[in-house]
């Protein structure tokens, strides 16, 4: 998967090889990469030249991924998207990275592809953010008129399922959890019991049962997140 606009790539990351490895992958698809082995100079670094996407290992020397993910959306003047690396699979990690601002994750051992495919989503997200179309796979979405289209072909939703799928597609492809998903629909004037249930399914009814792929996924005891048909 080689992408025309070469990335400029930040990796924080104390592991030698790991370092090199994932350094010598993207350069083979033309990207830029710089390093850091310590999470202040990597702090330092993407302050002082915002990289495209920043690669941030979850433990390092000193100060800790989680640290300078926050320190870095303190101070940084422009978004910086972060995929954090983690060696412990935990949910509380994932969770606590997104709460300090993490874009993606990934948990190590991972396919080294995988990491390039979730890089290039990021920073291709991070530029089209301003655009008014957002598109995932075959799915657009185009958030001034309204409108959804998959496989060129025009979904109809109601209010709520269209605010969960732009939500998930804003964010593709992290997970948004329920809670997320409530607030962002509700704030703090969530209705009781299950609220997003009627809607994930009507959601799920327009954009996944007419096609052959689905594309809303379930991560049992996460959320949901979106999964690109093409
Ligand atoms: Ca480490």
């Amino acid at each position: 998967m080689t992408t025309l606009v070469p990335l400029r790539v930040l990796l924080v990351e104390d592991h030698h090889a790991l370092r090199a490895n994932i350094a010598a992958l993207f350069e083979a698809h033309g990207h830029v990469v710089d390093f850091a082995a310590d999470g202040r100079s990597g702090l330092r670094m993407a302050l002082a030249a915002p990289p495209d996407v920043l690669i941030l290992d979850l433990g390092l020397p000193g100060m800790d991924g989680l640290e300078v993910c926050a320190e870095l959306r303190a101070h940084a003047d422009r978004h910086v998207p972060v995929l954090m690396l983690t060696a412990r699979d935990a949910l509380d990690d994932k969770l606590l990275g997104f709460g300090h601002g993490a874009d993606d994750y990934l948990v190590k051992p991972f396919a080294g592809e995988e990491l390039v495919a979730r890089c290039l989503a990021l920073a291709r997200r991070h530029l089209t953010g301003t655009s008014h179309v957002i598109e995932v796979g075959s799915l657009r979405i185009d958030r001034r008129s309204g409108t959804v289209e998959r496989q060129g072909q025009r979904i109809e939703l109601a209010h709520s399922p269209y605010r969960i799928l732009l939500a998930l597609a804003e964010h593709w492809p992290r997970t948004l959890t329920r809670s997320e998903l409530i607030h962002r629909l509700w704030g703090d004037e969530a209705p009781p019991s299950d609220p997003l249930r009627s809607h994930l399914y009507a959601l799920r009814q327009a954009l996944d049962r007419p096609f052959e792929r689905t594309m809303l996924v379930t991560i049992h005891g996460v959320g949901f997140r979106l999964e690109a048909d093409a």
